[in-house]
């Protein structure tokens, strides 16, 4: 007699999309500096998230007004993206 227990395998397909419902995180914006210091590591320096695109802008001026040298700069998004199952098959 088998001690071994029997399993049963469902097999789903998963889908992998924007996070567009109601309840969804917000999507983020903000910015960070990529200018390279003297020791060729980046600034990083990065500004407050924001739901508003326009804001990180702001920041990134004002970062450069105190380290004018600091003229390169990467926009950081998060977007919330949602995975759910189908299935099964
Ligand atoms: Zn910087």
């Amino acid at each position: 007699m088998s001690t071994q227990a029997r399993r049963k395998f469902a097999f789903f397909n998963w889908t992998l999309r924007p996070d567009r419902d109601e309840d969804a995180p917000l999507t983020m914006y903000a910015s960070r500096c990529l200018t390279l210091n003297d020791d060729d590591t980046e600034c990083a320096k990065e500004s407050p998230p924001s739901k508003d695109p326009t804001d990180p802008q702001g920041w990134t001026f004002g970062h450069m007004r105190t380290h004018p040298e600091h003229t390169s700069c990467a926009e950081v998004i998060e977007r919330p993206w949602v995975m759910w199952r189908q299935g099964p098959t």
